[in-house]
Formats: structure tokens, C-alpha cells, sequence
């Protein structure tokens, strides 16, 4: 998506969907300054499942960090508690 940054409607083209097609230049160093036509409907569609995608990534991310900590608090408890059995076993021996 990085290789277009500029449009313009000097040559308007009709893309096979019906909708004018995007005017773009090339900046990418393979094809510097090369004008290509692009469907408008695909980068919109793109643009829109690329945010579904990056939504979707978010929520296991936010999902995945709540899980992290609940079983964090439960390692932590589990081991303070093992900890403290271990403390009164000791301490049942010493006295
Ligand atoms: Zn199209």
C-alpha cells in the first residue's frame, strides 16, 4: 500500500467494477515515478478488511493480556500459599 501517494483525475479511467479507477505514481525504487491505474472499490475494500483485521488482532491482544494477568494472580497465590505451607511445615519441625 506504500507504493502509491498521489492520485490525480487529469486521465479519468473506468475500472471493469464501473467505478473511475485511481490515477497513482509509483514511488517505490523498483518502479520510481510509474503511473498505474488502481481499482477504487478493491482499496476500499482492502482498507476495510485490513481495520477488521486489525481490529480482530486487538481484541485476542486485549484478550490475551487478560488472561496473562488472571493466571498470573493465581501462579502468585498458588505459590504464596505454597510458600506458606512450606513455612509451617518447617516451623512445625523446629519447635
Ligand atoms: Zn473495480
Amino acid at each position: 500500500m506504500s507504493e502509491c501517494s498521489s492520485s490525480s483525475n487529469s486521465r479519468r479511467r473506468m475500472c471493469g467494477c464501473g467505478v473511475a479507477a485511481l490515477h497513482l505514481t509509483s514511488r517505490t525504487e523498483m518502479n520510481p515515478r510509474k503511473r498505474f491505474f488502481r481499482c477504487h472499490q478493491q482499496e476500499l475494500l482492502l482498507s476495510s478488511r485490513a481495520i477488521i483485521v486489525i481490529n480482530k488482532l486487538k481484541r485476542e491482544n486485549d484478550n490475551d493480556a487478560l488472561l496473562k494477568e488472571r493466571l498470573g494472580n493465581r501462579v502468585e497465590k498458588l505459590f504464596l500459599m505454597f510458600l506458606g505451607f512450606i513455612i509451617g511445615f518447617v516451623v512445625s519441625f523446629m519447635f
